[in-house]
């Protein structure tokens, strides 16, 4: 379960990341200790869907552990007068950073 850091609803899951009902807020599922299930049944699921990404690929080298491919997209933070940023997520060890976090 994952609520929103934006608007605290409910998120659900969808290709990977977290999305929310609500405001339309994502953020990759992350961490490995999430995917430490009990249920068989659930695990797979998330095994199948984990497969079928929706993010493009870019290169980029990830500040974790050097790999030079990373999902991305773009998201807005504040307010509608600030321009989008751009999110990436390692291929190799799903870190996310911003591209302006240099
Ligand atoms: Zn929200
Ligand atoms: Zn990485």
């Amino acid at each position: 379960m994952e609520f929103c850091d934006e608007c605290g609803s409910m998120m659900k899951a969808d290709n990977g990341i977290w999305e929310c009902g609500s405001c339309g807020f994502t953020k990759p599922k992350g961490d490995a200790d999430q995917y430490t299930l009990t249920e068989d049944q659930e695990a797979s699921e998330i095994i199948e869907s984990s497969e079928e990404t929706s993010l493009p690929e870019t290169d980029a080298i990830c500040p974790e552990c050097g790999n030079d491919r990373a999902y991305w997209y773009m998201q807005q933070i504040r307010s509608a007068d600030e321009s989008e940023t751009r999110f990436f997520i390692c291929t190799e060890c799903e870190h996310k950073w911003r591209e302006d976090d240099n």
